[in-house]
């Protein structure tokens, strides 16, 4: 076997990379060292200089606390626990009070060997394995021999590691460039495996052997999550796309990746960690499908069709109670929206569209249920479809193009999403007409008004928002607040008051205030408010100029 390279060596590079400013150099330097090492090595190296023991995902964490260490540093130092706090105070950083400390080191090992970067992964993987009684003084004693054998710099490096703060400037993109300059493989093709690999280890590893395209996406390596684009309108949302595009309800809940391979099941969490067990009952469900998979999705309190709010989901993450009772103060239901792995098949650069077919044929009869979704094409049905996700109790839309791919870690124009309105308008109805279709026999199409200095003025004209049953109360009181009857149109006695949200306002003839709400829609009825208490044409007006303002500022 060959021996593995000294941790000398690395702690070496990293005080050079620490040195200098500039990322050229710091890449220059890393990939220099990368280059001489063996696979396995690269692989500990590469992963190791970003601050980490184990590879992503992995549920081996070393357990190490700060006041273990500081307790060692004094014990192996001899420096008085007052000295170390004052490093610490100086340095704000226990890596270079492990330095300075051990520059002083008062105990000494009969062993000069050495320590090699094997080995030190051998001792932290020793630590993390290590569970249960008689474990924390077995972690604290592997780590006082690792090091009464360190020198000064290799105590320093080591420390960061468990405290994860390295502080060198080596970013996750850093390395990556280090690993491709190292090997001499094209930028993209490294950055391509790194997204499927999930772990710089491994990338190091397939790079140094010149296998990055046996890399592939393998269950239980969490991968970095898709994210969305905020807009601000649906109007914003229309133009940008300017085609059909999906529509799902914004869950608000935790975004989970799911992972199955063979009979076992592990969720990660957005932060990549293992939140397996807080959720048993959506393993059990994923683990009824036959095919190995990695889904996205987000769990969601949900309770007899309709979401709980999202902090009953705090105490599930905490495992504050048992499972029975967690399962019954806060049920869960996982709704999956993207599929990117079935079986052997790579699934996440194929369109959405495509991939939506995969997932619902993977996840029927599991359990799991998909996220609702319809296609929208204009801002108008955008609108709607926000109003009925807000009316069930939901964030507002996640918008997806469906020819797009899953863009693992990016935040694109792909996915956008459509949170909060802009803000609403308390109106009073003042006419209304029978709707069309199948709203045809009944008063769906209200006219409302806002206060002006002389009188009601109306503002916009809205028939989305509320519910069938609504509509047909609605109907009967606007037909005895009738005060003429145009036929198709009537005018309506000034009772009625509705919250009204909006898109935005423009200017407008066509109402006799001047202004129009754009994509109006009904929030509530408002029958706790009396006509006096509507809003004025003056609020219009100033919502009217703060939204040039915030144009322009554009
Ligand atoms: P936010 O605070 O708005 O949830 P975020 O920064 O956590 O934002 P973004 O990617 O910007 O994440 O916004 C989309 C988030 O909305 C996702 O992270 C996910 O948790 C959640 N979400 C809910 N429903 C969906 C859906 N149907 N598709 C995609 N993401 C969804």
């Amino acid at each position: 076997m060959n021996e593995s390279a000294p941790l000398s060596g690395l702690a070496k590079v990293l005080d050079e990379v620490r040195a200098t400013q500039s990322k050229n150099a710091k890449v220059e330097r890393l990939s220099a060292y990368l280059r001489n090492l063996s696979a396995d090595d690269a692989a500990l190296a590469a992963r190791l200089a970003t601050g980490r023991s184990s590879p992503r995902g992995s549920r081996d964490e070393t357990q190490v606390g700060y006041s273990t260490i500081w307790q060692l540093l004094t014990e192996i130092s001899g420096t008085p626990a007052k000295a170390i706090s004052e490093l610490y105070l100086r340095y704000g950083d226990l890596g270079e009070v492990a330095q300075e400390a051990l520059k002083s080191k008062r105990e000494t090992t009969l062993f000069g060997e050495s320590i090699t970067i094997a080995e030190l992964q051998k001792t932290f993987d020793t630590m993390a394995r290590s569970k249960g009684k008689g474990s924390s003084s077995s972690r604290r004693a592997l780590l006082k021999s690792l090091l009464l054998r360190s020198s000064p710099p290799e105590a320093k490096y080591v420390v960061k590691i468990l405290t994860g703060e390295m502080r060198t400037g080596l970013v996750q993109g850093l390395v990556e460039e280090a690993i491709a300059k190292a090997y001499a493989i094209p930028k993209e093709e490294v950055a391509r495996a790194h997204l499927l690999a999930g772990d710089i280890g491994l990338l190091a590893y397939g790079a140094r052997l010149g296998e990055l395209s046996k890399v592939t996406m393998t269950p239980f390596r969490p991968l970095n999550f898709m994210l969305a684009e905020p807009m601000a309108s649906p109007t914003e949302v229309a133009d940008y796309f300017k085609k059909p595009i999906f529509a799902e309800y914004k869950y608000d809940g935790v975004r989970a990746q799911l992972h199955k391979l063979g009979g076992k099941v592990r969720i990660f969490s957005r932060r990549l960690e293992d939140v397996s067990e807080s959720f048993p009952e959506v393993s059990r469900a994923a683990a009824s499908i036959e095919n190995d998979f990695i889904l996205d999705g987000e769990i969601v309190p949900f309770r007899d069709g309709k979401p709980l709010p999202f902090q009953l989901l705090q105490r599930r993450l905490r495992r504050i109670e048992n499972f029975e009772e967690a399962a019954r103060n806060a049920p869960v239901e996982y709704f999956v929206f993207d599929i990117l792995l079935l079986g052997a098949e790579e699934l996440f650069d194929r369109p959405l569209r495509q991939r939506s077919i995969a997932l619902a044929a993977a996840i029927r009869g599991s359990g799991l249920l998909p996220a609702e979704r319809i296609t929208v094409a204009s801002g108008e049905e955008i609108a709607r479809a926000f109003a009925t996700s807000r009316a069930l109790g939901y964030e507002g839309l996640v918008l997806k193009d469906p020819e797009s791919a899953y863009a693992m870690g990016k935040r694109g124009k792909s996915w956008v999403k459509l949170k909060e309105e802009l803000d609403t308008i308390d109106a009073v109805i003042v006419a209304a007409e029978y709707g069309h279709g199948k709203r045809a026999g009944v008063i769906s199409d209200y006219t409302f008004a806002v206060r002006g200095r002389d009188g009601l003025k109306t503002i916009g004209k809205a028939y989305s928002g509320l519910t069938d049953s609504e509509i047909g109360s609605m109907t009967e009181r606007i037909k005895k607040l009738t005060i003429k009857d145009y036929g198709y149109r009537r005018s309506v006695k000034p009772e009625i008051v509705l919250e009204v949200a909006f898109d935005s306002i423009q200017e407008s003839d066509r109402h006799d205030s001047g202004y129009a709400l754009r994509f109006p829609r009904i929030k509530r009825i408002r029958d706790d408010k009396t006509v006096r208490e509507i809003d004025t044409l003056e609020k219009v007006v100033s919502i009217f100029n703060s939204q040039k303002v915030k144009l322009a500022e554009r």
